[in-house]
């Protein structure tokens, strides 16, 4: 039988929680034995995501930041999601360089990185309701 295993987290949208996140991730997939490299791929993924959640999706810290992490045979899925603002144009929004908030020194590659860094990346996201982010990696690739 092929393995399986999930979590579910949900914190605060407060910046300390994006090192949490991430670390959290990396902990929950060690038995899968991934390399450092991978381990390193993935949590840059997640802060990205985790991050935007956060900076972009809600004004009030007290708003919750909903994260999944499903292992399924070399298989990891990582979810991210927030009940904020949404993205009106996810296909701009994906692009290399864009972003909204150019006055925080954001370089707009957040998802240009989650893409780098993971197999896929889908965002599904409506204004005023929020955003998803659901991300694959195969380890051992
Ligand atoms: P960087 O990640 O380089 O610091 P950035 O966050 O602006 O900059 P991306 O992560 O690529 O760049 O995101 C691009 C844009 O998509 C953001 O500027 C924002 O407008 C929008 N966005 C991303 N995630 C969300 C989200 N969860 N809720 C609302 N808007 C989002
Ligand atoms: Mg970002």
């Amino acid at each position: 039988m092929q393995n399986r295993n999930e979590m579910k987290l949900e914190f605060d949208a407060r910046s300390i929680n994006e090192g949490f996140a991430r670390m959290a991730v990396a902990a929950f997939i060690t038995g899968e034995n991934p390399t450092l490299d991978e381990i390193s791929d993935i949590k840059t993924a997640v802060s990205e995501a985790v991050t935007n959640a956060i900076i972009h999706g809600y004004d009030n810290p007290e708003q919750k930041v909903m994260l999944t992490c499903r292992i399924e045979g070399k298989k990891i899925e990582i979810i991210v999601e927030d009940k904020g603002k949404g993205i009106a144009d996810v296909k701009m929004a994906m692009e290399p360089f864009y972003t909204t908030k150019p006055e925080l020194e954001r370089s707009g590659m957040g998802f240009a990185f989650m893409e780098a860094f993971m197999d896929e990346v889908q965002v599904t996201s409506t204004v005023g309701e929020g955003t998803r982010v659901v991300m694959q990696k195969k380890l051992g690739a």
